[in-house]
This record gives structure tokens, C-alpha cells and sequence, in this order.
């Protein structure tokens, strides 16, 4: 199986209770090395254009603002087909859904604060990558 990458944001909600390293640890466990990594506080600008797909959705107003709530910490994660690596360790958008040892069963408070984000796509993992890196700072 190719080795491919995907994107991931540690969201507000983990980053507040100090769980970044073990969110990152359950990433790491699951067979997904970070390439790339840095901790920001993302603008409204940002968070609008990185959700746009959600706009029309009733949802997307507080899910903008729980975004900037607090910093987030985006990656590039790479492995053996990293997309579905991830939404799997990643659990389902709601942890009353979620699977049992996945990170949003493990720490999510909310449907919407919800621990992580990840790509659901190679392109959509392209698009989101190109949002917040430049390739420069994807060091391996
Ligand atoms: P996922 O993050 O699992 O790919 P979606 O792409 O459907 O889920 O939604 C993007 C994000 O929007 C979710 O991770 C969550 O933070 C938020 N969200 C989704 N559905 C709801 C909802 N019904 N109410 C509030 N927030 C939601
Ligand atoms: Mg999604």
C-alpha cells in the first residue's frame, strides 16, 4: 500500500486541556509520523476559508468561533494510506458514535468539539495541506 499523507488539526478543545502530545501519541501509535507541525491561532479568515464547504451549514457560525477559540496545532501526517489511518484513529464526528480506543471516544467533549480534524480525501488532504504549509516546512 502506497505511502500518502493527510492533514490534521489538534482543535482548541484538546489544545486547552493540554492533551497535544497525547493526541499526537495515538496519531504516532496508529502508524502516522508528523512531517510537519506548528502551533497557531487561527484567524476568522482562516477558519472560514479552511470550513467553507461547511458555510451553509446551521452549525457553521459556532464552528468558526470554536475554532479561533483557542490555538490549534496543524500537521502533516504521512504513512501507509494516511487518510484512512487517520479517520479511523480518529473515530466518528460525534464520540457518542465513536468507536471504542479511538481519540474522540478517548477525549472529545462534543460533536463539535471534537479533539481533531482530518482530510476525508488525497485531494481534499492536498488542498488543506497547501491551506496551511508551504513545502518548505514539511521536514519529513
Ligand atoms: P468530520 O470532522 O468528522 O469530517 P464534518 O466534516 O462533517 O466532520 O464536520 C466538520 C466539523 O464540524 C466537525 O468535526 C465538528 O467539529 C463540526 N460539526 C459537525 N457536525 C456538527 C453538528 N451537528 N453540530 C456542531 N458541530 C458540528
Ligand atoms: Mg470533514
Amino acid at each position: 500500500m502506497a505511502v500518502t499523507r493527510t492533514f490534521s488539526i489538534i482543535k482548541p478543545d484538546a489544545t486547552r486541556r493540554n492533551l497535544t502530545g497525547a493526541v499526537t501519541k495515538m496519531l504516532e501509535d496508529a502508524g502516522l509520523r508528523v512531517v510537519a507541525s506548528k502551533r497557531i491561532k487561527m484567524s476568522r479568515e482562516q477558519a472560514e476559508g479552511f470550513y467553507a464547504v461547511h458555510k451553509e451549514r446551521p452549525f457553521f457560525g459556532e464552528l468558526v468561533d470554536f475554532m479561533i477559540s483557542g490555538p490549534v496545532v496543524v500537521q502533516v501526517l504521512e504513512g501507509e494510506n494516511a487518510v484512512k489511518r487517520n479517520r479511523d484513529v480518529m473515530g466518528a464526528t460525534n464520540p457518542a458514535d465513536a468507536d471504542e480506543g479511538t481519540i474522540r471516544k478517548t477525549y472529545a467533549e462534543s460533536i463539535e468539539a471534537n479533539s481533531v480534524h482530518g482530510s476525508d480525501s488525497d485531494e481534499n488532504a492536498k488542498t488543506e495541506i497547501e491551506f496551511f504549509f508551504d513545502e518548505d516546512e514539511i521536514v519529513g
